[in-house]
């Protein structure tokens, strides 16, 4: 573990010259860096890291396993179990970070707040990590506190209480674990035959473990058959002016596969007044959060209504479209409102012909270490890009990369996108 060098900063006419002070950045490895500590070391963090790099940010990489795919492109990384308190605070104590990005949420937030009261930035806030580790914070805020438009929920902790819950807002509903992710443990239940098999997904798919007498925590939600969802990605940053300001990215639209993401485009057609809409719930839900960086809000849309459905605090993954879409990534506009600069609204760079990006997951099932065969034919798709995440292994069913591509509309782009996420072949060695 390396620490911070001594340092004779207090000498400068800047008192703290590497933290993320109002325009100023050091340089990484010297005792003026600028350090930004990721909790995190996925696919998104690794394109978080490479635009801090871009900045001159000291990055420093921690993920449960070595070689994640950010700490490919970091100055420095640890292992460490992020639920592990007093590993978590051994880490912070040796880095010394002026900047925390929270990337996942299996942390143990409560030592986020604690480096937060000791003047470190916590991203966005350490209580807006709180509340969105799990579904329940943030519904609540959303639905209750904030009085936003969300299907219809219940949280229940024992399988006598889901069959009470479903009983109650009727079928189809969903059952999700209240800590989870990509889909794990979430399924739709259609027959009340479905309860007991949702029940029983849902108890090993999250992350969380039962507490005595009860199992998982789970929500059940009313279904909502939506026209369509939407991703609005919002970015609040230090304005010039000292306030902080929220923009908005063109809608991401999406489609899931069984809760996991597989593809995205942008800018996803909708009318005004729905526009209107996603941007007002937005706007709410990320206010109340609070803090600076780029938030994920998650929607649904039935005609011209919106209904809140998540929110990510950090980059999401449906706006990996926005590496081809827009001229700032989802990643470049979080780096530099972490950092505490302004943020402008992005502008698309796609010229005649290319008016639309779209972006297609790409997955690997099975044991191994990925082998991409075909990047080449992936690459011959007009206006084609690739990201290889450069996951250390695979077991199990896990994105390995994605496509880009752009097109005159947003069917043009997707079928850029599937065909040349179609051309990739992984084999698991
Ligand atoms: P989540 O993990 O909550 O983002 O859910 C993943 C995906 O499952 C969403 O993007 C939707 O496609 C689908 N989904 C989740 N909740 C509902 C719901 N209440 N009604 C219909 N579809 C849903």
């Amino acid at each position: 573990m390396t620490s911070r060098p001594a340092t004779s900063a207090s000498s400068s006419t800047n008192p703290t010259p590497g933290r993320a002070t109002k325009g100023t950045l050091g340089t990484p490895l010297s005792p003026y860096a600028t350090r930004v500590l990721l909790l995190g070391s996925g696919e998104l963090g690794k394109e978080v890291a490479i635009e801090l790099q871009r900045l001159g940010a000291e990055v420093v990489a921690v993920d449960r396993y070595d070689h994640a795919p950010a700490m490919q492109v970091a100055h420095r990384s640890h292992v460490v179990d992020m639920l592990d308190a007093a590993a978590l605070r051994a880490v912070l104590g040796a880095e010394r970070p002026d900047v925390v990005i929270p990337e996942i949420e299996a942390i143990a937030t409560h030592v986020l707040a604690e480096v937060e009261s000791a003047d470190v930035r916590v991203v966005p806030t350490a209580r807006a990590t709180q509340l969105t580790m799990d579904r329940e914070g943030i519904r609540r805020l959303a639905a209750e506190e904030l009085g936003l438009p969300t299907s219809p929920y219940r949280f229940v902790d024992t399988l006598d209480d889901l069959r009470a819950a479903v009983g109650e807002l009727g079928l189809p509903c969903v059952v999700k674990p209240v800590m989870s992710s990509s889909g794990k443990g979430q399924s739709v239940l259609r027959t009340p035959d479905d309860v007991e098999r949702a029940w029983a997904y849902a108890q090993t798919g999250g992350r969380a473990t039962a507490s005595e007498g009860a199992g998982v925590r789970v929500i059940v939600e009313g279904f909502v058959d939506f026209d369509y969802e939407i991703t609005l990605l919002t970015v609040r940053s230090r304005g010039a002016d000292g306030e902080t300001g929220t923009v908005f990215c063109p809608p991401v639209g999406h489609v899931q596969v069984d809760g996991d993401y597989r593809e995205s485009w942008q800018p996803a057609p909708m009318s005004a007044a729905a526009l209107d809409a996603a941007r007002a719930v937005a706007g709410a839900v990320t206010q109340a959060l609070g803090g600076w960086g780029l938030f994920g809000v998650e929607l649904f849309v039935v005609g011209d209504d919106v209904l809140f459905s998540e929110v990510s605090p950090r980059p999401h993954d449906t706006g990996l479209v926005t590496l081809a879409s827009q001229d700032v990534s989802e990643f470049g506009l979080h780096a530099r409102a972490v950092l505490g600069l302004p943020v402008a609204a992005p502008s698309p760079v796609g010229g005649p012909g290319q008016e639309a990006a779209a972006s297609c997951a790409v997955l690997a099932d099975g044991s191994g270490v990925p082998v991409f065969d075909g990047v080449d034919a992936a690459l011959a798709v007009p206006t084609a890009q690739v990201r290889l995440f450069g996951k250390p292994r695979v077991d199990g069913r896990r994105r390995v990369a994605v496509t880009l591509a752009r097109g005159g509309d947003v069917e043009q782009a997707r079928a850029r996108a599937r065909a040349s996420a179609a051309a990739l072949r992984v084999d698991l060695a």
